[in-house]
């Protein structure tokens, strides 16, 4: 089953220009019959269409801003908590065949599972997943080509890439405490790029990622410069964290802990807005026609508004439905900001039967007020609600305050 936009991004990567410049009223139509829709698809299926897998929670890196894992991250199996096998995931995509358009996989870091060549060809052969996107601190871009290769020799599914940049080489090393992993990362950038060329059709988009805290702001454009050079897609979130942003939550019990390890990386609200206007002027600016971009620009600057004016970017959230996450011991939570509510092994690895218990309604009940400026969540809202729709197929640049605004 695709996703009507997620399961066809080419195809509305093509049709995004043309929208753009459409009268406002037409415009405005269509964000509202889209949102409904897919609004109405969503809530009538009993499985999220995306399904986030954090395979492990060992790193090889020790960004400061990482709020995944504690600082004291394992990078060996025995240090760490118990992870979910290959066996496992063979019999959760026997469970969800044909029903998740998108499968993200993250961690930790992925490619520090030796059964990573082997979860993708289980994901794609059994799961039948339309699209995996996955995310890596690109530290072993050979170990990642293995991965690949026999990927790209199998049946038709659509990649995407994304590798963490921080900024120039010295702040990069710095902030990821592991000396040359800005190279490295650089070269797998470079071997995804090469890939794509030599599968055309394949390989959908190769992405740098730059989490932007007050160490790296002023480093922006120096980056946004690097990015381009290298010839991958640019994206940026801002550093996050479970305990500074979830609003209206009636339990904070129920908050996942996931924060980084130093609150002063954080950016304030002007720092916010430099950052919006700095990546405005240096490169979504530049590529107006770019829906990767300007989806970036609607997350940000909701994000930005939705802290100035201290309520939801969109409500209500549609985490847990549209999208669910699954973490390295099988324990499933609507988004990384809240603790799990269930474990998929107690179920017989069925996502489906987990939703349906006493538990997963509950959660769901106790959780029905939050809101949050987590830009997945965001990201995830802009399908569902025209206000976000409407402003991403505006052709306003970001909505950047001045200071104090
Ligand atoms: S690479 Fe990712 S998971 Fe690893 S320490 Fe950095 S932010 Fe955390
Ligand atoms: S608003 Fe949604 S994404 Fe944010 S904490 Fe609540 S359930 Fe999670």
């Amino acid at each position: 089953m695709r996703h009507p936009i997620l399961g066809h991004i080419d195809w509305a990567e093509r049709a995004y220009p043309i929208v753009r410049v459409l009268p406002d009223r037409l415009k405005a139509w269509l964000a509202e019959r889209l949102a409904a829709l897919l609004k109405s698809r969503t809530r009538s299926s009993a499985h999220p269409e995306r399904v986030t897998l954090f395979l492990t929670d060992r790193c090889n890196l020790r960004c400061r801003h990482c709020f995944v894992s504690a600082p004291n991250r394992p990078e060996t199996v025995e240090a760490s908590a118990p992870e979910l096998t290959s066996g496992h995931w063979e019999q959760f995509f026997q469970r969800s065949a044909g029903r998740i358009s998108q499968l993200l996989i993250t961690g930790g870091e992925p490619t520090l599972r030796p059964d990573l060549p082997e979860i993708l060809r289980l994901a794609v052969q059994v799961g039948r997943v339309a699209t995996i996107n996955l995310f890596s601190n690109g530290l072993a871009p050979q170990k990642l080509k293995r991965a690949l290769d026999q990927l790209l020799d199998g049946p038709a599914v659509s990649l995407n890439f994304q590798v963490s940049i921080d900024g120039p080489e010295a702040f990069h090393d710095a902030n990821r405490g592991v000396a040359g992993s800005h190279a490295q990362a650089r070269a797998t950038l470079e071997l995804l790029l090469d890939l794509r060329s030599r599968h055309p059709g394949r390989i959908n988009r190769v992405v740098a990622c730059t989490a932007i805290s007050r160490r790296n702001l002023e480093l922006l454009p120096e980056t946004i410069a690097l990015v381009q050079r290298l010839g991958a897609l640019h994206a940026f979130t801002f550093v996050r964290s479970s305990e500074r942003g979830v609003f209206n939550l009636s339990d904070q019990a129920l908050l996942s802990g996931f924060s980084p390890p130093d609150f002063g990386d954080f950016l304030g609200r002007e720092d916010m807005d430099k950052a919006l206007a700095l990546v405005d002027e240096r490169l979504w600016r530049q590529a107006p026609n770019n829906l990767f971009y300007a989806t970036n620009r609607v997350i940000l600057s909701g994000i930005a508004q939705s802290l100035r004016q201290g309520r939801p970017v969109a409500a209500p959230c549609l985490s847990g439905v549209g999208d669910i996450i699954i973490l390295p011991d099988g324990g499933v939570a609507r988004c990384e900001m809240l603790r799990p509510f269930g474990a998929l092994p107690e179920h017989g690895m069925d996502l489906e039967r987990l939703l349906q218990s006493e538990a997963a309604r509950e959660h769901f009940r106790r959780t029905s007020s939050c809101w949050c400026v987590h830009d997945c969540a965001v990201g995830l809202s802009i399908m569902y609600h025209p206000k976000l729709l409407r402003e991403l197929f505006s052709r306003s640049k970001a909505r950047a305050q001045a200071p104090g605004a």
